[in-house]
């Protein structure tokens, strides 16, 4: 990571990057950071709690002069943010962008024993799955998701520790710019709210003999999703995936074999990595979704695996063989990959861990709609076949459609959203504020960059918006 490359997610104009410098071990908004805050010894990265969120980061422990005062403190009394007495200039003791990737990349994991035994357990139980009865699989995972459910971070269904960070940065940014509110890149296209994505991963043979019914669904309804196939596990016939292309559907690709041995080595993955971008290529699939949502951040980010995007990260899913998740509800970028996070809880966590709680999606739903965020979900073909399923999944189709706001789009095309995003230039100088993208008009295709205005409210991290969204004047470079 650069040096303010904490910044990109908000995309504030650009001239506000001069404001902020982050380096050794502090990050300074509206100053530098005195000389007195060098540490001879770097502290060791914990874990740090501020009411229900968490920071994971190296904190440095000096007291950065009299001029300062503490603004946030954890629960052990430590300061994570200092500030100037008009708080207008602000010091975290820490490094904010080595505590957003490690949030992202779950660093956090490394100091979490218990998350390594978990680690462990899953990996030897992997090993020996295929001579387990399939009661006793299911007996087994019950067993194993009680003890993952109970770690403290990161919390289910709802966690919000980056986003807080996220939200206290863009308010001590918008404090030290001396200005009542700052405009920003909005997260979607043309002023929507909410970003709906729809995937599938095709498990074995009985989830191709299943995309019928739930093809039928998203067309009676109009929408369309992205489907994962495996390409060494099962027959993947090419006239089935033609056709769900033909349909306007997306194909992605979910791992080479799904025997829980893609990330045993980086030798195995490598290798791997390479007949997977080849399938991809054969395909047509700008997609990657990992088996059994398996991941490494450095070997992931490394640009092994040759896609536009991976969806392999949750934000936060204690069900799964690999507990945690990336803390992030929008996406972000995975080296040259956008990564598009699972937010909602998947189908088989809702029907057959959790015995049929479809009232979880729509209250994840709300939560990641109210922070404007990504909202994308994994029906399998496998399990959703009952009817009584199949009706559920309609009716929460139903229920988003008949929310306003909502950018309802394929994953690739989100991803190249997120480029182009990412890719633009704010300017705001003393007229309206203006767009410049960098020459990727066919990505972006008819969406065009809306721009949303954040005031600091009177609490350290609380944001208001204090106007309607604006039609940027907008150009290509
Ligand atoms: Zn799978």
């Amino acid at each position: 990571m650069n040096a303010n490359t904490f910044l990109n997610f908000w995309k504030f104009p650009d001239e506000l990057a001069a404001l902020c410098s982050v380096g050794d071990g502090w990050s300074a908004i509206g100053c530098n950071a005195p000389d007195i805050c060098r540490d001879a010894i770097v502290p060791k990265k914990t874990l740090h709690t501020i009411e229900g969120s968490h920071v994971y980061a190296a904190v440095s422990a000096h007291v950065p002069g009299s001029e300062w005062q503490p603004m946030v403190t954890s629960v052990d009394g430590v300061v994570l943010l200092w500030s100037n007495r008009l708080q207008t200039r602000f010091l975290f003791p820490f490094d904010v962008n080595e505590a957003i990737e490690d949030l992202l990349g779950e660093r956090y994991r490394e100091q979490d024993v218990r998350s390594g035994v978990l680690q462990w357990l899953h990996k030897s139980y992997y090993k020996v799955r295929r001579w387990v009865p399939r009661p006793v699989q299911m007996g087994m995972k019950r067993g194993y998701c009680r003890v993952q459910s109970r770690l403290k971070f990161p919390a289910w269904p709802y966690e919000s520790s980056l986003l807080w960070l996220q939200r206290l940065i863009a308010w001590t940014v918008i404090r030290a710019s001396g200005r009542l509110e700052l405009p920003h890149i909005s997260f979607w296209p043309d002023g929507k709210r909410l970003c709906v994505v729809l995937t599938h991963d095709v498990e074995t043979e009985r989830g191709v003999e299943n995309i019928a019914p739930i093809v039928a669904i998203e067309k009676r309804l109009n929408v369309r999703s992205s489907w994962n196939f495996v390409p060494e596990r099962y027959n993947c016939d090419r006239n089935i995936l033609l056709q769900l292309q033909e349909d306007g559907f997306e194909v992605g690709v979910h791992g080479l074999t799904h025997d829980g041995r893609l990330f045993e080595s980086e030798a195995i993955f490598r290798k791997r990595a390479r007949k997977i971008n080849e399938y991809a290529r054969m395909w047509g699939s700008r997609g990657f979704r990992s088996p059994a949502c398996h991941r490494k951040y450095d070997w992931m980010k490394s640009g092994a695996l040759d896609f536009a995007y991976d969806s392999s990260y949750p934000d936060s899913d204690p069900y799964q063989p690999m507990p945690g998740g990336c803390s992030s509800i929008f996406p972000w970028f995975l080296g040259n990959m956008v990564e598009l996070p699972i937010t909602l809880p998947q189908d088989h966590v809702v029907f057959d861990i959790l015995g049929g709680s479809v009232e979880l999606w729509r209250q994840k739903l709300d939560y990641v709609e109210d922070a404007g965020g990504l909202a994308l979900l994994i029906v399998h073909p496998d399990y959703t076949v009952k009817p009584d399923r199949l009706e559920h999944y309609e009716a929460f189709l139903e229920h988003i459609q008949s929310r306003p706001g909502v950018w309802a789009a394929l994953p690739h095309e989100v991803a190249s959203w997120w480029r182009c995003r990412a890719n633009s230039l704010l300017t705001s100088g003393t007229g309206l504020p203006s767009v410049t993208t960098a020459g990727q008009d066919e990505e972006l295709g008819d969406h065009a960059p809306t721009v949303t205005w954040l005031a600091a409210g009177p609490r350290p991290g609380e944001l208001l918006e204090s106007r309607l969204k604006t039609e940027p004047d907008f150009s290509h470079a």
